[in-house]
């Protein structure tokens, strides 16, 4: 390694911020010695916080129906071809039942951007799962609402929010969205969900169309400032029925580089290994847990819609029952030695 990038990881390995400029050189170096030595320095500083414990969060894919028009995402409001669904109350509270005896002490709620679901609905769901599994966290993962929406959901008993800006400068979030989409409004929703006292999670897709290396700088500068308690991270992959169905998809190396940093940049950070990055490899979140990821999100959603929550092609864990996919994940951290918990796993950083 050439001086610039030992200086640039001892900075990185003693907590020091990095310069925008300084992120551009680790993403683009390409230094197979480099990545390495941050895998492995990311594994020691999670297991100095988390020893070898990884959270699950039982995921409830409870609607596809979207009222925005992402360009890259497969639920898209344009795809015609997408079977929509939407799960009912009791639908969501036999997922959080059936997830409970799996041991799950989170439940997750995503959906597409679906205003069927206004806050009284939203607010009934949220407060029966919380009547119910007192000892369990109540994640939302719905996209842009208003502070009040969000005061409400969070009142209602909702512990975390999951909003991905997708990425962290607006000319390139204009090429992933149509016009009526807006950074700024994405940016100032985060920023609510922090000021009401939620753990929030933000991320962007590795390698989404037209990203540069500049942009994930970008991405990372944002995550140094904000500190989020959580960074969702995974490879964009595309979808046939979306208008970048001919870009390519992004790369393992890179999704497990970026994990290793934001392990660095924030040791106490709740990091998962994502869906996608297991889709584009069989091992992918396998390694992406020894990269520094510290969280699995399996499957709780009924296994008659998993299908139709296709966000981008061929994404794994769509035929198994719920129970499969716990025993699935179980081996697959056994495997590496890791330890699955049963635990909320709340963040460190509140
Ligand atoms: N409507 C919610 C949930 C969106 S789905 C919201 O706006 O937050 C969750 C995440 O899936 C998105 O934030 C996006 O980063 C990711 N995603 C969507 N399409 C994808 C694709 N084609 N490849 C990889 N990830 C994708």
């Amino acid at each position: 390694m050439n001086n610039t990038l030992t200086e640039i990881t001892e900075k990185l390995n003693h907590g020091q911020k990095l310069k925008h400029s300084e992120f551009v050189t680790l993403l683009k170096s390409n230094n197979s010695e480099l990545r390495e030595n941050l895998s492995k320095k990311a594994d020691q500083v999670r297991r100095l916080h988390f020893d070898n414990n990884v959270y699950i969060r039982g995921l409830i894919e409870f609607t596809n129906y979207c009222k925005n028009d992402c360009y890259y995402c497969g639920i898209r409001k344009s795809n015609k071809n997408a079977s929509r669904y939407r799960l009912t109350k009791d639908d969501i509270l036999e997922c959080c039942q059936n997830g409970y005896k799996l041991g799950f002490r989170t439940f997750v709620l995503q959906g597409g951007e679906d205003p069927y679901y206004n806050d009284d609905m939203l607010e009934d769901i949220i407060f029966s799962i919380r009547n119910s599994y007192s000892d369990c966290a109540i994640t939302l993962s719905i996209g842009e609402r208003s502070f009040n929406s969000y005061k409400r959901l969070f009142d209602a008993g909702a512990d975390r929010y999951l909003l991905r800006e997708e990425t962290a400068d607006n000319s390139h979030y204009k090429m992933l969205h149509p016009d009526e989409m807006s950074y700024d409004n994405r940016m100032e929703c985060l920023n609510n969900l922090k000021s009401i006292g939620y753990q929030v999670g933000c991320g962007f897709m590795v390698g989404s169309p037209k990203q540069t290396a500049e942009n994930i700088a970008n991405d990372l500068m944002f995550i140094q400032e904000f500190r989020p308690h959580m960074v969702g991270i995974g490879p964009y992959i595309t979808h046939v029925d979306t208008p970048f169905s001919t870009e390519s998809n992004g790369t393992l190396e890179e999704t497990l580089l970026i994990i290793s940093i934001l392990r660095l940049i924030e040791p106490k950070l709740l990091l998962p290994a994502t869906t996608s990055l297991g889709t584009i490899h069989p091992l992918g979140r396998e390694m992406g847990i020894k990269a520094g990821a510290n969280v699995i999100m399996p499957n709780l959603s009924p296994t008659n819609v998993r299908k139709k929550y296709m966000l981008y092609d061929n994404k794994i864990c769509t035929g198994d029952e719920s129970a499969e996919c716990v025993r699935c994940v179980n081996t697959k951290m056994a495997s590496i030695g890791y330890n699955v918990v049963t635990d909320r796993g709340d963040s460190p950083l509140i």
